[in-house]
């Protein structure tokens, strides 16, 4: 249990450092982490810095958004992660960021936020626009989020952000890449011309051959490998990884640069 929550943290970590590598995450937005088999989740302090966040500051925190056996402040908007918790079972990673790019499909009509790439198959029951834009900072609040959101896997709330969900924070990782891949491809496309977004049957059709846990070790592998290098995670969270059953040893190509 000891080494299965310090692989979480980890994760969760690495997940948030990596984002914030990414432009993605900056000085607000949060990744999270239910602990398997219970109503607790991981989440940063609210006032730690994301790029280099660490594992051992991490909050656990109930689904009311209090902090279990730790001092500390969870995000403001902490309730996004515990009403989405407590409204979907299957849900073991939520991250909410607010990145502008992704972000101006909320407040444009003329542009929906469809699937133009493969990767987007994820989303392919919908990106639905919550309509209240103010911090989600109470729990009524997150319960409007969690009802938007709905079984859907990821929402856009209108002028402000948005909010990923996935089982675990390998899959979250990969989600959140494809999510603002997919809004930039789509951004550009509609610079274009008209988009033809990817109908059901081309998503369907990309779904039937796609191993999602397979792509989302690699997603990680491959983020993972050159950030350790690089010095944006201790090595060492990687080779924990490692053993914890998701190889690593990708490292090797970005060793010589
Ligand atoms: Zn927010």
């Amino acid at each position: 249990m000891a080494a299965q929550d310090a692989r979480l943290r980890r994760e969760v970590a690495t997940c948030s450092r990596m984002l914030v590598d990414s432009g993605i995450l900056n000085y607000s937005g949060h990744v999270s982490a239910r602990v398997p088999g219970t109503d607790l989740l991981i989440i940063q302090r609210s006032h730690d810095v994301r790029a280099t966040l660490a594992p051992e500051r991490l909050l656990l925190v109930d689904l009311d958004g209090t902090p279990i056996a730790h001092d500390g402040e969870p995000p403001s908007e902490v309730f996004i992660h515990t009403e989405v918790y407590r409204a979907r079972p299957d849900a073991g990673a939520v991250a909410h960021f607010h990145h502008d790019p992704t972000t101006v499909f909320s407040v444009v009509d003329d542009v929906p936020l469809v699937p133009v790439k493969n990767h987007a198959a994820r989303w392919a029951d919908g990106i639905p626009v919550h309509p209240d834009p103010s911090h989600v900072d109470n729990p009524r609040k997150g319960q409007d989020v969690a009802r938007t959101l709905g079984t859907r896997h990821a929402l856009l709330l209108r002028g402000h952000g948005e909010v990923i969900v996935a089982a675990d924070v390998r899959a979250l990782y990969a989600d959140v890449v494809h999510f603002v891949e997919n809004a930039g491809a789509l951004a550009l496309a509609a610079r274009m011309g008209t988009v033809k977004g990817l109908s059901g049957d081309e998503l369907a059709r990309f779904l039937a051959t796609f191993k999602r846990e397979k792509h989302a070790r690699k997603v990680w592998k491959y983020a993972t490998a050159p950030a350790a290098h690089r010095g944006l995670v201790p090595a060492g969270w990687v080779l924990d990884q490692e053993a914890g059953g998701t190889a690593t040893s990708g490292a090797a190509p970005f060793a010589a640069s």
